[in-house]
């Protein structure tokens, strides 16, 4: 299917839902009906897909009022990734980009409720941070400026029927470590491949359940911990503003540990470990599934270095065989006939690759589906074992991973996930 363009200046005002899909009445320059099988409603916080199903969005307001933006420093002070200074007047929180852009966050304690500014503007932004830092900071050509009173809140469920709801439609939560853009990526992945098999594949709509069962958590552990954390930075007790800047200046100082609050706060930490499939797995094969699969170089049977992630854009499962060179030779005809006829009865679920542990020097053939653990990258990274079957979803997390001898177990829990 050809990629749809962005259509600007277009409105949603209403949807139908219907036996087996959704008509999406736009307003533009006229009135136009869109019908589709699905609709994801990724319109943002006011969401009127949210508003239109009646969904309950569950939550409050955190009363912390906030001024943020992207400055250039003339001539910053600040060497760490992560800066915080907190005093009786409020706190500061500035991070250098890479480029030449630092994101400051500022929570004046004199500028809360009522005093807080309708539009926050280079001087009242300026104002504030010298307030709290003490001395004023050179700061110039605003990328962007805004402010805002946080809060949190979740919708009740992510899905009714045929419409679905992603990003900040589903959760949104205080800009406390910058996370709202990256939930929402790592939503659209997960339920981009679903709608993609049901649609193209005609996999039973119940797949598009493990929607919310693998991103509501992971959006409900954001909230708790960002709201946690306003609460400490927008404590107002000297003994406790004291204590938590002992306790701050200790951890953020260290280069390591700041590296692994930006994973953390970059969500490459989390993943669908802890869901009803992932235990059922656990004691099917002692694996865990849902596992997030690190970047690994491998290479091609024509030794050209690939990252794992370049085959998952095809939008398939790879089901990623390990074995050796002697293995490959006598099994790989018959491996590909097995999975091609798993393919047929089960839809096209898999596609299959051929992973030769690095003491495979010679080219087995060149087919595309054939390559070399020439590193040893996936086997540290994967843990894999010789003739282990490990299956990848298109959104890199683990399906299921087992040996290639545990078949049935293999079939018993796609057929689980795809119903
Ligand atoms: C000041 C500020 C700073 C932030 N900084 C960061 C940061 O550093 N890092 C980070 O990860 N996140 C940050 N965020 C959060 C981040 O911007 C959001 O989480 C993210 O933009 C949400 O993406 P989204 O696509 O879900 O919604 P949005 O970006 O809000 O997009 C929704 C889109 O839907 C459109 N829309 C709305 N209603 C309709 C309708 N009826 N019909 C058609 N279209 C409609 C809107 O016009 C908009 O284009 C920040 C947010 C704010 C406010």
């Amino acid at each position: 299917m050809p990629p749809k363009k962005v259509e600007r200046g277009k409105r949603l005002t209403n949807l139908i839902q219907e036996h087996n899909g959704v008509k999406a009445l736009i307003q533009g320059q006229t009135e136009e009906e869109i019908s589709a099988r699905f609709v994801v409603g990724c319109d943002g916080a006011h969401s009127s897909t949210r508003k239109i199903l009646q969904m309950p969005f569950e939550g409050k307001s955190e009363g912390v009022s906030v001024m943020l933006g992207d400055v250039k420093l003339k001539q910053s002070p600040f060497r760490e990734y992560l800066n915080l200074i907190s005093n009786k007047n409020g706190l500061l929180f500035v991070a250098p980009f890479k480029g030449e852009y630092t994101r400051i966050i500022v929570i004046d304690l004199t500028k809360q409720d009522r005093h807080f500014p309708s539009k926050v503007d280079m001087n009242t932004f300026r104002a504030s941070i010298s307030h709290v830092y003490g001395e004023s900071l050179e700061i110039e050509d605003p990328y962007w400026l805004s402010g805002l009173t946080t809060s949190h809140r979740h919708a009740a469920s992510y899905r009714d029927g045929n419409v679905l709801l992603a990003g900040d439609a589903a959760h949104v939560h205080n800009p406390v470590g910058g996370q709202g853009m990256n939930i929402g990526f790592q939503d659209a992945v997960n339920i981009a491949w679903k709608l993609a098999y049901v649609i193209k594949n005609n996999f039973n709509p119940t797949l598009l359940d493990s929607y919310q069962q693998e991103r509501k958590p992971i959006a409900a552990e954001i909230i708790k911990k960002t709201s946690r954390m306003i609460n400490v930075i927008s404590m107002n007790e000297p003994w406790a503003i004291q204590t938590r800047n002992n306790m701050m200046k200790l951890l953020l100082q260290r280069t390591l540990l700041q590296k692994k609050v930006m994973k953390n706060l970059s969500q490459l930490t989390h993943d669908y470990t802890g869901t009803a499939y992932s235990k059922h797995i656990l004691k099917l094969t002692g694996k865990p599934a849902g596992v997030r699969v690190p970047p690994c170089l491998i290479v091609t049977a024509t030794w050209e270095n690939i990252n794992v992630y370049e085959l998952l854009r095809s939008g398939e499962c790879l089901c990623l065989v390990y074995g050796n060179e002697h293995f490959f030779r006598k099994k790989q005809t018959v491996l590909q006939r097995a999975m091609e006829t798993f393919n047929k009865e089960c839809g096209n679920i898999l596609r299959p690759v051929f992973l030769l542990n690095n003491e495979s020097r010679e080219k087995l053939d060149e087919s595309e589906n054939v390559f070399i653990d020439l590193y040893d990258e996936a086997k540290e990274k994967l843990d894999l074992q010789l003739y282990d079957v490990l299956v990848i979803r298109p959104d890199a997390h683990t399906l299921f991973h087992t040996s290639i001898r545990n078949v049935e177990a293999v079939k018993k829990a796609l057929n689980y996930y795809f119903r």
